[in-house]
């Protein structure tokens, strides 16, 4: 019977595998009277510069596994092995109680880790585990043990209470698919070096350390926190799927990331990413986005209450700006109504809203809401690089209309001697055929375009996208789409301005070559089609490309 237990996640990730319970070799230590303590202390000593020798070697091996960083551990132990205080508790218990070593050792670890353990600070805390590592360690080389190796010959989840440092280095890598453990905390070296080995982690799981668990199948789910024993078959598919998934991502990460986006012969095009709020910050930059091409800004308005004002909205910008480092963030003002509905704004019913009161003509009837958005983006702008984007235009009179309010707004936060991008640049979207009809002309009025083919074919071919029983009459891959792309393309660079498509089709596959070939600036897509589009571009050879099409 499928068995679910839960943890928290230090990394994120799936791992299917066989299950392996760690058991500790628990060493015990008997209380030995002897008759010559500074020979019981030499032992000590020697035991000490083995224990050093051996941490040097596993520091060596870190080094090579998962770099200067997580290998730091094993150099803090060699100094605790070497520390001042533990050396000398031991060696006055060693002579005032005249016991052997391992005693004195064990009970000097227990001492000094009861003590980090009662710790308020967590870093302290985590420490415990470590000072039971070394103490186990030099016990163990005077009773003459050899440092253990662990594990089984195929992969496997590796499950236990707690992980040492040196435990885990020990271990071979390439058996190891994801570490589960009931204790051990986010600082803990486990979930340290499980991040650097990028593989999931799940610790503080509820999960008994017995047969029940040992052998099984068993999957880590590290984005939901959950370990599965016995998985039924269901499960198992859907796990399945998602790692497939997950290792497609990872293969085209490491082979993509940090490449250029650039054809076999030369031609450059950006490729950013579509974002709805600040939690897909993470996903853009795992997947190497050179920027964001289309943040939806009217999710900050649908997920509130009432107006969000100048202040809140401020902040996600500027935090947005912030995390893109200088690299270039399209904000896309509200784009509210029809299938994006939020009650404050008490929008009247209308029979056919996506041809009623939205976007942009909400904000040119009510120009408060608009400059709020506008302020908190213009002094956002001032911590990176950020355009601005407008939504739904359908004519220059708009556009000219839009351009003075924007101005206005700038000459507002002069006079009050706030900052901002002076050079901030300004596109439209193209989503409606007459803005597609009379984009030469727009073009002359922004500093780029950017293609909302979700729009776009809705309103050319007369389909509402909503309706999922038109889904087989929706087809963006219509002849008057892709025509229509050519122009706006050529009329943008006619114009001087760029050209960039943000809709759904940017990121179709079938297509990048035709956009290379029609002569985009850029596509921005969803996160986790970045890379794709990348390796899609990276194989494209345009000239060849446009000797066939
Ligand atoms: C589009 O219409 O293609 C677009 C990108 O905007 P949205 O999907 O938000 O309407
Ligand atoms: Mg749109």
């Amino acid at each position: 019977m499928m068995m679910t237990y839960e943890g928290k996640s230090v990394f994120e990730g799936i791992a299917i595998g066989k299950l392996a319970v760690y058991r500790k070799v628990e060493q015990s230590v008997k209380r030995i009277k002897v008759e010559d303590p500074e020979a019981e202390i030499a032992r000590y000593a020697d035991a000490r510069e083995k224990a050093c020798a051996e941490l040097g070697v596993l520091y060596d091996k870190a080094v090579k596994e998962v770099g200067e960083s997580g290998a730091e551990i094993f150099e803090a132990h060699q100094m605790m092995v070497e520390d001042g205080d533990f050396i000398d508790s031991a060696e006055n218990i060693i002579r005032t109680e005249g016991v052997n070593a391992e005693f004195a050792i064990a009970q000097t670890g227990d001492n000094f880790s009861a003590m980090f353990a009662g710790m308020d600070d967590e870093y302290f805390r985590g420490r415990a585990a470590d000072v039971k590592d070394i103490s186990e360690r030099i016990i163990r080389i005077l009773s003459g043990g050899a440092a253990g190796g662990i594990l089984a010959d195929e992969p496997v989840i590796v499950v236990a209470d707690d992980l040492a440092p040196s435990e885990t280095v020990q271990m071979d890598k390439d058996k190891i698919l994801s570490f589960v453990t009931v204790h051990g905390s986010a600082n803990s070296h486990t979930s340290i070096l499980a991040k650097t080995m990028a593989i999931p982690a799940i610790i503080g799981a509820d999960i008994p350390l017995s047969d029940e668990v040992d052998g099984k199948i068993g999957i880590v789910d590290g984005f939901e926190g959950k370990v599965y024993v016995d998985p039924d078959p269901e499960t198992l598919q859907k796990k399945q799927a998602l790692l497939e998934k997950e290792m497609k991502r990872k293969e085209l990460l490491l082979q993509l990331k940090g490449k250029e986006n650039v054809t076999l012969d030369g031609q450059k095009i950006n490729i950013y990413a579509n974002i709805g709020n600040t939690r897909d910050l993470a996903l853009v930059l795992q997947n190497d986005a050179g920027g964001i091409g289309l943040f939806r800004s009217e999710f900050i308005y649908l997920g509130s209450q009432d107006y969000p004002t100048e202040e809140e909205q401020f902040a996600i910008y500027k935090q947005v700006a912030q995390t893109m480092a200088g690299r270039k963030v399209i904000i896309r003002t509200l784009d509210i109504g029809a299938d994006k509905q939020a009650d404050y704004f008490e929008l009247p019913h209308e029979e056919n809203p996506a041809m009623g009161l939205r976007a942009i003509r909400i904000c040119l009837t009510r120009p408060e809401v608009f400059r709020t958005q506008l302020r908190a983006i213009l002094r956002a702008s001032a911590y990176g690089k950020i355009s601005i984007m407008f939504p739904m235009i359908i004519s220059v009179k708009e556009v000219k209309k839009i351009k003075d309010i924007l101005a206005a707004v700038k000459a507002e936060l002069d006079s009050e001697g706030i900052a901002y991008d002076h050079e901030i640049e300004t596109g439209i979207m193209i989503e409606t055929p007459a803005a597609v009809m009379v984009a030469e002309e727009l073009a002359k009025e922004v500093d780029f375009f950017s293609v909302g083919t979700n729009d776009l074919t809705q309103y050319t071919l007369a389909i509402d996208r909503q309706n999922a029983s038109l889904d087989e009459f929706y087809d963006p891959h219509h002849p008057a789409i892709l025509r229509m792309l050519q122009m706006i393309a050529d009329a943008a660079h006619k114009g001087g301005a760029w050209a960039g498509i943000c809709g759904e089709l940017g990121a179709d596959l079938s297509l990048t070559k035709e956009f290379l070939a029609m002569g985009y600036d850029e596509l921005s897509v969803s996160p986790g089609m970045i890379l794709p589009v990348r390796k899609a571009v990276r194989e494209t050879d345009v000239a060849e490309y446009k000797k066939v099409r």
